[in-house]
């Protein structure tokens, strides 16, 4: 495992297999070629998308013009403070929040997270986090933090008194995004080649998850597509049904909502496996 090292560039082999350029991801160092089976790309959208303009021969015209195509989420907003006072106990740990300005949730650390439950137990203070998704890409950046914490206090007024011992502001925007109607488009897991394979939340699967547990499935789904080119099976996964368990009641549910038909993936089976033949529904993200 090389950790804190990027992937400049991929080149496969017409014999088989992948030769990879990698780097240290921060400093000066120089650059090592590897040669590999086996890939699977597990980037956000950015680093594939870098990747791919600096690896020409990976993949045909049409599937390298899918990920150009792929965008990514406007910048969002993670904002952490470590206040001198505990918020009320009854406050939950995680809320969700509309109508109070960007401010999408508040979580308050000290309930669930390991080291800011001992903070907090030392200290008698608390730990807040704040965040604001989809900003406005020209927004004043420190106006917005100001007043996730104006909402804040709004919201939860004991942390109006509260002095601030520490803050920290995360400004980032790799998270992928999933327009209307982009789904068609969005790469699969398996691709032409067939020790090339993505991972991620980026990619389209035919299971119903999405965000971490799309990244984490993703993964098994991509290296169950790499075993069974060696003829191994791979890692059984079950999800939830992605129809309703009883025939007739199907049937009423169409009769009544014609627009349920046209979603062909309704009388997909509930176990998954690798997209290669997935069909897409525009419902699904
Ligand atoms: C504020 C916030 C809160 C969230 N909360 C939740 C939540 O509560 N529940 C949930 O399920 N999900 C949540 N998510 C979403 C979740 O974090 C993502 O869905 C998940 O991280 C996606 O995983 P991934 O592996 O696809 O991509 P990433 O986690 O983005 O990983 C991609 C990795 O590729 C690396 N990379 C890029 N280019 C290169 C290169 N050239 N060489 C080497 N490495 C490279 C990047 O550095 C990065 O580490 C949240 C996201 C955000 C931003």
């Amino acid at each position: 495992m090389h950790t804190a090292t990027s992937a400049l560039g991929l080149t496969p082999h017409h014999a088989g297999g992948f030769t990879l350029t990698t780097a240290p991801a921060h400093g000066p160092g120089s650059t090592h070629e590897r040669t590999y089976d086996a890939v699977v790309l597990a980037l956000d959208t950015a680093g594939l998308k870098a990747l791919l303009d600096a690896s020409p021969h990976v993949g045909d015209p049409s599937w390298r013009a899918r990920i150009a195509g792929l965008q990514q989420a406007p910048p969002f907003l993670v904002s952490r403070y470590w206040l001198d006072s505990p918020v009320h106990p009854a406050r939950p740990g995680f809320l969700g929040t509309a109508g109070y300005g960007p401010l999408d949730n508040i979580s308050v650390l000290d309930r669930f997270e390991g080291q800011a439950v001992r903070w907090a137990a030392r200290t008698g203070g608390s730990v807040v986090e704040l965040h604001a998704y989809a900003t406005d890409p020209h927004t004043d950046r420190s106006a917005l933090q100001q007043r996730l914490r104006a909402e804040l206090a709004r919201l939860y007024p004991e942390t109006a008194t509260a002095n601030v011992l520490d803050q920290r502001h995360e400004w980032r925007n790799d998270c992928p995004l999933f327009a209307p109607g982009s789904y068609p488009d969005r790469p699969t897991i398996t691709t032409a080649h067939p020790r090339l394979v993505l991972a991620g939340d980026l990619v389209r699967t035919d299971a119903p998850v999405a965000l971490m547990e799309r990244a984490a499935t993703s993964g098994f789904q991509a290296a169950n597509a790499l075993l069974g080119t060696w003829h191994v099976r791979g890692h059984p996964l079950l999800t939830v049904p992605a129809q309703g368990r009883t025939a007739c009641l199907r049937l009423f549910a169409r009769a009544l909502s014609p627009a349920l038909t046209s979603h062909p993936d309704r009388s997909r089976p509930a176990r998954t496996g690798t997209d290669r033949h997935a069909s897409p529904t525009p419902a699904q993200t």
